[in-house]
């Protein structure tokens, strides 16, 4: 997809602000510092824009990105310090879970994990989470350019295991390596709800899609 507009749309903190207008929504999650603001800005092309999710007071807010006035990209809020209090943690669940309740929200939903890292415990529930509730979900490995061709092959390998031998999507905001397969998956997701919402059907099945392929 080429980006012609890219705009701040809102900061949402109750349901109500959520965006409804039928455009598909891909929604980006992950633990703190897994490098989301910066693959938000490195697909988007606009550098500083996914910085906007960092400002005091919308760090809890789930932010939303109009792409060409034609879809959204949906930053929901980092999860996984350790040290957070409680109280935060059931804020984020608190908004996370009005979100995921709304019909067909979201499309898609973008799981980044630090390739260099094992998934912890939080990344584990949150993949069971959103397959209990029927997400369409794809894991992201971030930052594939801090591991050696050695390394890679290998942490490759371990994310495929566990998604059951399908390929992962494995991406680097700072080279670009696999930000082009990541955006042929955002357009086949936009291309089929776009296609379902002109025939007037509701939200589609929620389906499961590892390495660009959707499993229905
Ligand atoms: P967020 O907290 O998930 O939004 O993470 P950020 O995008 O702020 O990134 C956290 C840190 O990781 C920053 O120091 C980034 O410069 C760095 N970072 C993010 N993506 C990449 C990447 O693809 N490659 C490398 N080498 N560093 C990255």
């Amino acid at each position: 997809m080429k980006i012609t507009t890219c705009r701040f749309h809102v900061s949402a903190t109750r349901p109500q602000d959520f965006p409804r207008d039928g455009r598909p929504q891909i929604a980006f999650m992950g633990r703190s510092n897994v490098g989301k603001s910066s693959l938000l800005n490195r697909l988007l092309g606009a550098r500083g824009l996914a910085r906007t999710s960092k400002d005091p007071g919308r760090t809890r807010a789930i932010n939303f990105f109009s792409v060409n006035e034609r879809l959204y990209f949906v930053d929901l809020p980092g999860y996984g310090y350790a040290r957070v209090p409680d109280v935060v943690r059931e804020q984020w669940r608190g908004i996370v879970d009005a979100y995921v309740a709304e019909p067909g929200c979201p499309d898609l939903a973008i799981h980044l994990v630090d390739s260099r890292h094992e998934p912890t415990d939080a990344d584990r529930d949150l993949d069971a989470w959103l397959d209990g509730l029927g997400v369409r979900c794809l894991t992201v490995l971030t930052k594939i350019d801090k591991l050696s061709g050695n390394e890679k092959s290998r942490v490759l390998r371990e994310a495929a295991r566990r998604a059951g031998g399908h390929a992962p999507l494995a991406v680097s905001a700072s080279t670009g390596d696999g930000i082009p397969a990541l955006w042929r998956v955002i357009d086949e997701v936009c291309e089929s709800e776009t296609l379902r919402a002109a025939a007037g059907d509701g939200p589609g099945a929620r389906a499961v899609i590892q390495g660009g392929r959707t499993i229905p």
